[in-house]
């Protein structure tokens, strides 16, 4: 049923179509969120009932001191809670009990610091050609061991592999940056942060959009039978879901735009999680890693009085791998290399653990991974991908975050406001 005319309609009720509805609303526009869910917040959502505390599923940190979110976070009258992770890590090689970072030997701490510092010197390179992080790495010397070390503490953390990230596009983000370092979470979860960022926003949930109309005059978009126009549309649907065509663009989109969206790598990303009866490790744990498939394992609890659980996530091939288990087998596992992380028995850690689950994103039909990577030579489809189409088409979403931090909430609402923008100058 067609309804009536809006300014605007946004695509998809995550950080960035929220951010992007909110500040096209503020400009006093008539707009429309169709979000195909029937919650807000897309790769952003937080578990109430899994423990005593508010547990994220997607996005659990705050990347950076200065990242747009905390401006948010006060304005919501929110907490957080600061964690230092990488210069905390506790570190195992294979098959191994991880080591505490201040116990941790001399040539481990250098390598760390000697691999960490040629990756922040990315900011200052000259790469006339663009290459991948492992082609890069070797060029300057690194060994295969120091690579698998940054592949699970680099290159997991953006949802790829050494081999298939570009450098360009990790240079680019350097440079782009604004946000800084340190890390925290939200002390009532990121969920709480959105829902205050929603609130009167005009929102239609379970409203997937899977044609888009197009032209001179505007847009229009359906929703199976429900049929919405508007003078502008902004998408700000994941990579993945243009990728395989989920909305039908009418016309095509320019050739440009979708041989920049094939070309963005998009790798499942998944969470273990375990609740135990007790803490029975020490306070001060934030960060555990090693070069086993439940590569990295952090502490969702920290800093607070209850705080029980124990999250692995794994992204890319070590996310595929545990996604083709069982859910049981997959659980399974994690308890096995925990054990060995925190020489434990299995069967204790078994006995000890109250609760658990799986949480893969690249099941997840509205997302169907992590987050969008550029592999090398790819370097330019960001911001090809952010391109408006006339005056009409806006795109926004963390994958076309090429003026921030792509793969993060803040890039994601910095790309919506980015848009929205856009759309009122247009
Ligand atoms: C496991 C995991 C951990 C992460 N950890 C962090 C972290 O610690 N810190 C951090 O900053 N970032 C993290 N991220 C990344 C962060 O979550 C994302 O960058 C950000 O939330 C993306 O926001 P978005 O609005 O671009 O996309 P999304 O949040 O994916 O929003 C897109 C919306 O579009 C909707 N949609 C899809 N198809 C349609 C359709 N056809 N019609 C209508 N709606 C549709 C979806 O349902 C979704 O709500 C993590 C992500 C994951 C998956």
């Amino acid at each position: 049923m067609a309804e009536k005319q809006y300014d605007a309609l946004v695509i998809g009720a995550g950080a960035a179509g929220l951010a992007a509805g909110r500040a096209l609303v503020d400009a006093g526009r008539a707009v429309l969120l169709l979000e195909a869910r029937t919650r807000i917040g897309g790769r952003v959502h937080t578990d109430e009932s899994f423990a005593e505390f508010p547990l994220e599923m997607g996005a659990e940190f705050i990347h950076g001191d200065r990242a747009a979110t905390h401006d948010l976070v006060r304005r919501a009258g929110l907490s957080v809670i600061p964690v230092v992770r990488l210069g905390n890590l506790w570190w195992a090689e294979s098959e191994a009990r991880a080591i505490t970072h201040s116990a941790l030997p001399q040539s481990v701490r250098e390598r760390l610091r000697g691999l960490i510092g040629d990756y922040e010197a990315l900011a200052e390179a000259d790469l006339p050609v663009d290459m991948s992080l492992g082609t890069y790495l070797r060029g300057r010397g690194w060994d295969e061991d120091a690579l698998r070390m940054t592949d699970v503490l680099l290159a997991q953390t953006c949802c790829a592999g050494i081999d298939t990230l570009s450098c360009h596009d990790l240079i680019r983000e350097k440079r782009a940056d604004r946000a800084g370092s340190g890390e925290a979470r939200i002390g009532e979860g990121y969920s709480a942060l959105l829902r205050w960022y929603s609130r009167d926003l005009p929102l239609r949930l379970a409203a997937p959009a899977n044609v888009l109309q197009w032209g001179d005059s505007g847009v229009e978009v359906r929703c199976g039978v429900d049929v919405y126009r508007a003078r502008a549309c902004i998408v700000t649907v994941p990579v993945s879901v243009l990728q395989r065509g989920d909305i039908r663009f009418a016309p095509a989109l320019p050739q440009e735009k979708r041989r920049a969206l094939q070309a963005f790598g998009f790798e499942a990303a998944t969470k273990l999680i375990y609740r135990f009866r007790e803490k029975f490790w020490p306070d001060d744990l934030t960060y555990m890693a090693h070069p086993g498939i439940t590569a990295r394992w952090w502490t969702p609890g920290y800093g607070r009085a209850q705080a029980a659980v124990l999250c692995a996530y794994v992204t890319a091939g070590r996310a595929r791998q545990v996604d083709a288990l069982s859910q049981k087998d997959a659980l399974a596992l994690g308890l096995r290399e925990l054990g060995v992380l925190l020489a434990r028995p299995a069967a204790w850690l078994e006995r000890e653990c109250v609760a658990a689950k799986r949480v893969s994103w690249a099941q997840e039909r509205y997302t169907g991974g992590g987050y969008a990577h550029v592999p090398p030579g790819a370097a330019a489809c960001r911001e090809i991908l952010a391109q408006p189409v006339g005056a009409v088409l806006f795109f926004a979403g963390e994958a076309t975050a090429f003026d921030s931090n792509p793969q993060t909430v803040h890039g994601a609402l910095e790309s919506g406001w980015r848009a929205a923008r856009a759309c009122l100058g247009a």
